[in-house]
């Protein structure tokens, strides 16, 4: 059937593999927030996607606004991609040796991006960030560096750091099994602040190696920043001598060419890719500056390396994914699209304490009458509203993330038509929950 249609079938099927797979695999998942802990319910264990829609192992369908957290932006099963990467499979999978494919996602990116003079490719993104503070390290000769309450960065031992209360704070591991003498190294300050900022550079930027920052935060909620707020952090790294790292593993690709850089006009020393530029296979990446990039190993002192580092496979969806992007219709369309659908969704939410943050093709709804900048500013009653909607909506048959602190995001895939039949089921249920609130 056409558009989005209730949930036809109980999720039995999804139950008992949830069942089976917690016996061996821990809490079911291999990624936390695939076990819908925050939302509840059965988490949906998927048979296939196609285009704007996902179908769950008991035969439901969904329209899909998680799109694996952001790398499928042209929608499931593209024909392109899906055609490129069968015919590298025939070829082999992986050699361990260079191959053309790698140089040429390099000299893609390399073309496209400003900022990227070189590049290098890991499996994903936590091992692009973490290659990038190494770099960042080695090359400064500095251990300190900084980082963002409510921004994510991958699961590595230094960037899993809590903020406190204070203004800046160090070294509060925020998982157990991470040595407080390692998140030692690692201070945390609230976004969206000038006035801690410019304080912690007053005392603390010259020893500091990089600062590192979500291209626009939305791993803690659609936290979108002000420009004058990036350019002074631009300046004040500049002045400290401290790098600039844009993790871009979410707005790569996803903004535009150019990322969150364009998009805020700043030029950053390294930035840091995944999900997109893999074209739904595990990539990651990071690059920059030449000069910093030559650090590293076999040209430089900082080792850096892995065995499927750049496997063939991987490039060729990455590079089917990007040249269908690089002429820029499909930014323009994704945007135009997402903007009609904000204003559709706020139109309908009017009065509702309810606000819906949006940019490029991501966008975010939040229980609450402003949008947030920061962290801490974001309202946790808010957030579980959403939760509670969570499964309302999934029984409608939209798929959103399972976490009122998850962005969604617009593939080409999603037509107007299914756009505002979204808009409108997600006004409902919104307005149902904000009344319950109210
Ligand atoms: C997803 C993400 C990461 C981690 O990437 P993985 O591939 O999950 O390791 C790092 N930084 C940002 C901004 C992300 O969104």
């Amino acid at each position: 059937m056409a558009g989005i249609t209730k949930v036809g079938f109980d999720s039995a099927k999804s139950r008992k593999l949830m069942e089976l797979s917690s016996e061996i695999i821990p809490g079911g998942v291999n990624s936390p927030v695939r076990a819908f802990k925050s939302v509840g319910g059965t988490p949906k264990f998927i048979a296939k996607g196609n285009g704007a829609y996902l179908y769950d192992v008991d035969g439901n369908k969904y329209l899909d606004f998680c799109n694996s957290w952001g790398p499928l932006i042209l929608g499931h099963v593209d024909k392109d991609v899906v055609a490129a990467v069968k015919a590298q499979i025939d070829k082999g999978m992986t050699f361990g040796a260079s191959t053309e494919l790698e140089y040429d996602l390099a000299k893609f990116i390399v073309q496209h991006v400003d900022v990227v003079e070189k590049i290098r490719f890991v499996s994903s993104g936590t091992e692009a960030v973490m290659s990038a503070i190494r770099v960042a390290r080695g090359f400064t000769k500095r251990d300190l560096i900084l980082k963002f309450d409510g921004c994510y960065h991958g699961h590595c031992d230094h960037l899993l750091v809590k903020a406190g209360s204070g203004l800046a704070t160090f070294g509060q591991p925020s998982s157990a099994g991470v040595p407080e003498a390692i998140t030692s190294q690692t201070a945390v300050l609230p976004l969206d602040d000038e006035d801690a900022l410019q304080e912690f550079f007053a005392k603390h930027g010259d020893e500091l190696a990089a600062v590192i920052i979500e291209g626009i935060p939305a791993n803690n909620g659609l936290l979108i920043q002000r420009h004058d707020y990036m350019r002074l952090l631009r300046a004040l790294t500049e002045r400290h001598g401290a790098l600039l790292i844009l993790d871009e593993v979410i707005t790569g690709f996803r903004l535009g060419m150019g990322g969150a850089a364009a998009y805020y006009g700043i030029r950053p020393d390294l930035v840091t890719y995944g999900k997109i530029i893999g074209g739904g296979m595990p990539v990651g990446a990071f690059g920059g500056r030449a000069d910093i990039m030559n650090m590293l190993s076999p040209l430089g002192p900082v080792y850096q390396a892995g065995t499927l580092s750049g496997n063939p496979v991987a490039m060729t969806a990455g590079l089917a994914t990007l040249k269908k992007l690089a002429d820029g219709k499909i930014y323009k369309d994704l945007e135009e699209k997402n903007r009609r659908f904000v204003t559709l969704l706020m139109e309908q939410l009017r009065d509702n304490l309810v606000n819906v943050a949006g940019v490029g093709s991501i966008y975010w709804i939040v229980f609450q009458n402003d949008l947030p900048r920061a962290a801490h500013t974001i309202s946790t009653d808010g957030i579980s509203h959403y939760n509670r909607m969570h499964s309302k909506i999934l029984d409608q048959g939209i798929y959103l993330p399972p976490s009122g602190y998850e962005v969604c995001f617009l593939s080409a895939a999603h037509t107007d038509e299914l756009l505002e039949q979204a808009a409108s089921i997600l006004a409902t249920a919104i307005k149902k929950e904000a009344h319950v609130w109210a």
